[in-house]
């Protein structure tokens, strides 16, 4: 078989591995897109059922970041498309209370003075105080530090301290989970955390699909199997990665049931842990720098209320540090439209890694104790679902830059070996489909 003959094939289906592929076989390359689950989406999933629509990863994409809209686009789902309804903005349940984020407020860091030291009450005065004095001392996150460290930096120990357990903490502890003391800076806060400009006047900032987030996994599947039939195949777990044994370039991939395809390049699109183990043969070095990227587990709870019961506006909370291992609620029928039927609601609540070793029944009384006591709900919900996403979260740690820089360098050894993900420029679902996007580099690959 030559080269040309031979497919690319992407390992993992996940968005960032069928986006590859879609890219590839909508440019008419042979691709095989080898999944290890019976389905792909990887971590999106969306579950529907009586008229609830439960999501058990993302549920939305940012807008500011032309990705998610480009890809629905191409894929003909536009008409899909939702956006969020319209909410006065982010909430902390903080003691007791919902309250607002101070105006300006971005990530992790206050833009304006006056909403701080005149309207918040998620700091105390002594806080405001320090903040106020190192008000003019302008700092930027650096790669080598933490999230907590440079806010120290920035508003002194007082205020950095602060802000970091009653604003920062809750808001990134929920986007990326993890603690501010091991989240990389640069990479939450700095340039990889840009987002580009501010949303079009009239475009929310996320969007979604109709039927949830798994519409857009259904419509790239189906556009992968209209431009080559039989090109997802689910149920094939990757074992080894090596490169070709004959002269031709290229790779050997063997899936779990000993079936080996001849690959003319690879797309490695699976977290980095595991493509760590998938490449070790190949390139220990490699392989150390993907295993060094920490990854958090997670689990969510959606439950859902033919009846609604009474909740505050909005679109959900962010818990403080008080309430953990509630890192927060998504009060989804309110957040965009058809995720419940008409008079019904459906609460989505996120917990941190410790609760995802627990077992269903005790998450399932957590999360109806948690609902009596932040948003004074009693009723028993009608359906409960639940996802444990484990070891699904990469967290960027400092030095997180410098590591896939690393990467890169590495990779240059290994012509047509790629790969895509959130482990490397950004977790969100836009940075995943660029991942993707950028892996299937026509020009580049052989
Ligand atoms: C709970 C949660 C909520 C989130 N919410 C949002 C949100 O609202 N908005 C947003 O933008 N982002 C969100 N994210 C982040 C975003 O959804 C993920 O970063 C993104 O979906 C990851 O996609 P991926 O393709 O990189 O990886 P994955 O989805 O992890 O896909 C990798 C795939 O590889 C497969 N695989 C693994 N090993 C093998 C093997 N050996 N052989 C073959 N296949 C293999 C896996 O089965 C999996 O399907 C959320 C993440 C989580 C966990």
């Amino acid at each position: 078989m030559s080269a040309q003959d031979r497919p690319v094939v992407i390992v993992g289906g996940g968005i960032a591995g069928l986006t590859a592929g879609w890219t590839l076989a909508r440019a008419g390359r042979a691709v095989v897109v080898l999944e290890a689950g019976p389905r792909p989406g990887g971590v999106i999933t969306s579950t529907d059922g009586d008229g609830f629509v439960m999501e058990g990863g993302a549920d939305s994409f940012l807008t500011v970041k032309p990705e998610g809209d480009a890809l629905c686009h191409e894929l003909g789902l536009e008409a899909e498309v939702v956006g969020t309804l319209p909410s006065a903005g982010a909430q902390i349940l903080h003691r007791g209370r919902m309250e607002p984020l101070p105006a300006g407020w971005r990530m992790a860091a206050p833009t304006r003075l006056r909403p701080v030291m005149a309207t918040t009450r998620l700091l105390p005065l002594r806080a405001k105080i320090a903040i106020a004095l190192h008000w003019h001392r302008k700092a930027e996150p650096r790669d080598d530090e933490t999230v907590g460290a440079f806010l120290r930096r920035r508003f002194g120990d007082t205020g950095g301290r602060a802000i970091a357990s009653a604003i920062a903490g809750p808001l990134l502890g929920g986007v990326y989970g993890g603690d501010l003391e091991k989240l990389g800076a640069a990479q939450a806060l700095g340039v990889g955390a840009k987002t580009g400009p501010a949303p079009k006047p009239g475009t929310p900032l996320f969007h979604s699909l109709r039927h949830g987030m798994s519409e857009l996994i259904e419509g790239l599947a189906a556009g992968l199997e209209r431009a080559q039939p039989g090109s997802v195949r689910t149920g094939s777990e990757v074992r080894t990665i090596e490169p070709a044994s004959s002269a031709a370039a290229g790779y050997r991939v063997t899936i779990a049931d000993g079936e080996a395809l001849a690959a003319r390049a690879v797309i490695v699109a699976v977290p980095a842990w595991r493509a760590a183990e998938l490449l070790r043969g190949l390139d220990p070095g490699l392989a150390a720098e993907l295993a060094a990227i920490p990854y958090v587990s997670s689990v969510n709870v959606n439950l859902a209320y033919r009846r609604a019961p009474a909740i505050p506006a909005g679109h959900g909370f962010v818990a403080g540090g008080g309430y953990r291992p509630l890192l927060a609620c998504t009060f989804a029928h309110q957040k965009f439209p058809g995720r419940a039927p008409a008079g019904a609601a459906l609460l989505r609540l996120f917990y941190s890694a410790e609760a995802a070793e627990w077992p269903d029944a005790r998450l399932q009384q957590r999360a109806a104790d948690d609902v009596r006591a932040t948003l004074q709900v009693a009723q028993a919900p009608d359906r409960v679902h639940i996802r444990r996403c484990l070891r699904a979260l990469p967290l960027y740690g400092p030095g997180h830059g410098a590591r896939i820089a690393a990467v890169r360098a590495k990779l240059v050894r290994w012509p047509g070996l790629r790969l895509a993900g959130n482990a490397y420029q950004g977790v969100g679902v836009p940075d995943c489909i660029a991942s993707g996007r950028a892996a299937a580099d026509l020009e580049a690959l052989p």
